[in-house]
């Protein structure tokens, strides 16, 4: 994807963004976005059954540094997304960017702007940025 292309992207949605042009709308279409991003990761083990999630309490030795710590901290998935799975999350997390850029569009801000300043604080921050 080229910068221009970036740039391009927020003026598409923008172009499309008729149906849902009320901020309200947006916004709880970009929350119900999000929800179903879950929601295929969700069915993804439940229904498919490609990944599947073991968890429990984090638990790592008080004496290791954050380097460390990052680590030995679990994820606890376990497997790899199948191809239809992983067409599904990526279809969802679109829709989820879609409309992070109309919300963009609607306040007047810059997507890639947001985008560069939060690279730079996670640069900036390091292994500190752990959350
Ligand atoms: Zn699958």
């Amino acid at each position: 994807m080229k910068d221009t292309d970036e740039i391009q992207f927020q003026e598409t949605v923008s172009q499309f963004l008729i149906r849902h042009r009320s901020i309200l709308d947006v916004q709880s279409k970009l929350v119900e976005a999000a929800a179903r991003v879950n929601r295929a990761v969700a069915k993804s083990v439940t229904t498919c059954g490609c990944i599947s999630i073991n968890a429990d309490r984090q638990r790592f030795p008080a004496d290791v540094s954050l380097r460390e710590v990052r680590d030995l901290l679990n994820t606890h998935l376990y497997g790899e997304m199948c191809e239809k799975c992983r067409e599904v999350a990526e279809s969802e997390i679109g829709a989820t960017l879609f409309y992070l850029a109309a919300l963009c569009s609607l306040l007047n801000l810059n997507l890639r702007d947001v985008l560069e300043k939060e690279y730079s604080r996670v640069n900036a921050l390091g292994v500190f940025h752990l959350t």
